[in-house]
């Protein structure tokens, strides 16, 4: 059957689905209802108000007459129900209509009302003799209501319309099952042709929405699918690159390192070792909390692939953290006798051409870079891991693009943004995760307050105190893609403000659009505490480690999403001192406004603040970009839907473990169905 083959399908109709994403017979019979009337509620004709959209109303027949003349003739009928009376007017077809009311006989009326003077009216409402007020079970059947779009309108496609289309499809459509016969059992699943009977033509809204778990978990189940199928692609072709512990390793941690580990990092430091040894590729995410110590756990991994011989590369979202990570390693490194290069993208030809050859001829043990790194032109000479910080800021396609550098390296990736689970479940699926709980000892909790702009000179004297007294502080200013000119000429003038109120103290202003070489000297001032005050936009929004600063303001407060703010604050509260976070919004705060600020205040868990921000904003703007390889669910929803993802993750996972290329009888359909699904998805995923 094609689409060509229903009725009243015109050329016309015809390109209004297809540019609504309807290309064949099953595209639109997932094409779900919206939602369902029920015509068997009836509203007293009292109760009428509206704009409330179409209700029941059942009334008896008063009168019935044509009025008007020639072409503005209708038909006007006045019902009565024991409230109040109604009437109906039909300008069309009134010589069938009129033939469908009798005199004080009963009859229900659907539609929406309108009110004109005293009367509640309906237009061309839907007719339905009836016996009596209570005679409602013909209605038992749920009328489906289908979403719209400008293109359905045009081409004049009716609800009616793709109601009738989709019955002529369930009835005539061949439709496979594809789910192992297992899941559905597992699961008490309906068949796939029975759960579309359910999903357009429901005896009750709890059928509809007992099929709908079903197309959700298809959906996650597909998902998990192709991760599963990632991952287990990658152990492969990774087996045998053993990685063990050896001299290097153990200098540092013994002789270089100038703190014990935390026993989260020491967690996560074995869960590394045991990778490194299993004889299969790592695949690994470190999440914890912002300055739970990640940077030590990367160094540590990376001097085992080195004690094996192989070089190490540590790519970073920012050309400041790089620039900070290349400062931290060479305090650590150096001592040991090993070498290591910055990459970035803003180098000049002549040094970037001497820093690749370092690389390819395996002189450079650990390169450290912003996605510089992963670029064509950069050829290892053995890399044997890789790791990304601050990972949430790229996709799982940047992820396999990595893993496709050179010789099939581990991979360790850092995230300081605590992905709540459900989150973790999808973007992260095809990574182990270990969690860094804790932070290191002597650390006191932030405090963070809220400040008006009339409490200005009051923060401003308390900054002015601290500062006094040897803190440093952040003063951090919004700055968005959209608004940027204006955004940035907000910092500009911030920055004279404060060197205004406080002429006696260095301050500096940083933003991304200073060249490379700028950025890294202003904040190398500001962390070798040059600097007392550093203006700055949300480039220091992630990674960034200056112990001593203590004190953060943060301007227009209320523009920031809360996991930002909780990542801003994450600057500050490294050192052993007390550390103070002012939020200062500048606008009256709206309501999500003022439970996000609050948030702030009540807690400085990462996990807790994250959980509440993916309620308030939703996985999409959760994670910001379109870079961040959220994939994108029809039917479910990764919050709301959490048990069914993690029920189609498991059961994914154990196919594919079992079963790798879905070659066993039972998962012949299955294939068929996913083996298109995960080539159409390829450029997301990053493979092929
Ligand atoms: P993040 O997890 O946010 O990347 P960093 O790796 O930048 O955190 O570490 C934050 C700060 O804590 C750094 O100054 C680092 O030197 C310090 N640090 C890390 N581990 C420990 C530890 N076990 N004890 C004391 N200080 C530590
Ligand atoms: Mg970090």
């Amino acid at each position: 059957m094609r689409l060509l083959d229903l009725p009243n399908l015109s050329n016309k109709r015809l390109q209004a689905l297809q540019k609504s994403g309807i290309h064949t017979p099953h595209d639109l019979l997932l094409l779900f209802p919206r939602r369902y009337i029920d015509k068997s509620v009836v509203k007293p004709i009292s109760m009428l108000n509206e704009g409330a959209g179409a209700v029941t109303v059942i009334g008896k027949v008063v009168s019935k007459n044509v009025a008007g003349f020639k072409q503005k003739k209708r038909l006007e009928v006045i019902i009565q129900d024991k409230t109040g009376s109604l009437k109906a007017v039909f300008f069309k077809g009134w010589k069938y209509f009129i033939t469908q009311f009798t005199e004080n006989s009963w009859v229900a009326l659907y539609g929406p009302v309108k009110k004109y003077g005293h009367y509640y009216s309906m237009a061309h409402p839907e007719v339905d003799a009836v016996e009596s007020p209570e005679d409602v079970e013909k209605f038992e059947n749920l009328v489906p209501i289908y979403p719209s779009n400008k293109h359905f309108s045009k081409a004049y496609i009716s609800n009616a319309i793709i109601k009738n289309w989709v019955e002529v499809l369930l009835s005539g459509l061949d439709i496979p099952e594809f789910l192992p016969e297992t899941i559905l059992k597992r699961h008490n699943f309906q068949i796939r042709k029975d759960a579309l009977n359910s999903m357009h033509q429901p005896a009750s809204l709890k059928e509809a929405k007992r099929a709908l778990e079903r197309f959700k978990y298809e959906e996650f189940f597909l998902f998990e699918l192709s991760m599963a199928s990632i991952k287990n692609q990658r152990t492969e072709r990774n087996r045998g690159k053993l990685l063990k512990p050896g001299k290097y390793t153990s200098a540092f941690f013994k002789e270089i390192l100038p703190f014990t580990l935390t026993d989260g990092q020491k967690h996560a430091l074995s869960d590394i070792r045991t990778d490194l040894q299993s004889g299969n590729q790592m695949n690994r995410l470190i999440q914890g909390d912002v300055g739970a110590g990640k940077t030590v756990v990367a160094i540590g991994a990376m001097l085992m692939a080195i004690d094996n011989g192989m070089q190490a590369a540590l790519m970073a979202p920012t050309e400041i953290l790089a620039e900070q990570h290349y400062q931290t390693i060479q305090q650590y490194i150096e001592p040991l006798g090993l070498n290591f290069r910055l990459l970035t993208g803003g180098q000049k030809t002549a040094l970037r051409r001497d820093i690749l050859t370092d690389i390819e001829g395996g002189n450079c043990n650990i390169v450290v870079g912003t996605h510089a790194i992963f670029q064509d032109k950069v050829r290892f000479h053995k890399l044997g891991l890789a790791v990304i910080d601050e990972q949430h800021r790229f996709g799982v396609k940047q992820r396999n693009d990595v893993l496709m550098k050179g010789d099939n390296p581990h991979l360790l990736v850092m995230s300081a943004t605590p992905i709540p689970r459900s989150l973790a479940m999808t973007i992260y699926s095809d990574l182990d995760i270990s969690v860094i709980k804790g932070l290191p000892a002597g650390r006191k909790p932030i405090k963070t307050a809220v400040r008006t702009d009339k409490e200005r000179q009051k923060v401003y004297d308390f900054l002015e105190q601290s500062i006094k007294s040897g803190d440093q502080a952040y003063v951090v200013f919004p700055l968005i893609e959209e608004s940027e000119a204006m955004d940035l000429k907000d910092a500009t003038m911030g920055f004279e403000k404060l060197k205004r109120r406080f002429p006696d103290f260095s301050i500096a202003l940083l933003h991304g659009r200073m060249k490379s070489e700028e950025k890294e000297a202003i904040m190398k001032r500001f962390a070798d505490g040059d600097t007392q005050i550093l203006v700055s936009t949300t480039v220091i929004e992630v990674g960034v480690d200056v112990p001593n600063a203590s004190i953060m303001i943060i301007e227009h407060a209320e523009r920031f999403g809360l996991s930002q703010l909780h990542q801003l604050r994450g600057r500050i509260g490294r050192g052993g001192k007390q550390s103070f976070c002012i939020l200062m919004p500048d606008v009256k705060l709206s309501k999500t406004g003022r439970i996000r600020l609050k948030k702030m205040i009540d807690t400085n868990d990462g996990f807790e603040i994250a959980e509440a921000d993916l309620k308030l904003r939703g996985p999409g703007d959760f994670l910001g970009t379109k870079q961040s390889g959220l994939p994108e669910f029809r039917f479910a929803d990764i919050v709301e839907d959490r048990l069914l993802l993690e029920q189609s993750k498991n059961d994914a996972w154990n196919i594919i473990k079992k079963d790798p290329e879905l070659e066993l009888p039972e998962y012949k359909d299955l294939k068929k169905v996913f083996e298109p699904y995960f080539k159409e998805r390829s450029e997301f995923f990053g493979v092929g």
